[in-house]
């Protein structure tokens, strides 16, 4: 697993005030947005984000995940609430999936190597078991 020593670092520069602050306005954002704590494991995945404010760690949310579309939303003048540049995307790791055109398997990109043959890509597994018929 890749982890980013540039936001270890903006996330460990972020005292416990500060840090509390922000859990209390991504709180206050999910629980207006959202509708329903209990709707698409929202309340969860806003569980394991506190804790990781709070103890300035990290959290690993799929990138389907709802809560991601929900802290995505915009303000009422148009603008993010939490724009890219936001401290509070230290704190998430956004892990993107990959389909093999091969096997069907999905598969998260930081874990698995996918390649490339023209407009296909392969999961690492194919792309070996490919290459041996090919032999
Ligand atoms: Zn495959």
């Amino acid at each position: 697993m890749q982890r980013c020593v540039y936001y270890e670092d903006m996330r460990n520069k972020e005292s416990l005030a500060d840090r509390m602050e922000l859990a209390v306005k991504v709180y206050d954002h999910v629980l207006q947005s959202a509708g329903s704590f209990e709707e698409e494991d929202i309340g969860a995945d806003l569980a394991y984000l506190m804790g990781a404010i709070l103890k300035s760690g990290y959290v690993e949310f799929d990138d389907d995940r709802r809560i991601l579309e929900v802290l995505a939303y915009l303000e009422g003048n148009g603008d993010r609430v939490f724009p890219p540049e936001h401290v509070l995307w230290t704190f998430i790791e956004i892990m993107t999936f990959k389909v093999c055109d091969s096997c069907g398997a999905r598969c998260c990109t930081a874990e698995t190597v996918f390649y490339a043959h023209g407009d296909l890509s392969y999961c690492e597994m194919c792309w070996d078991s490919r290459l041996e018929v090919t032999r």
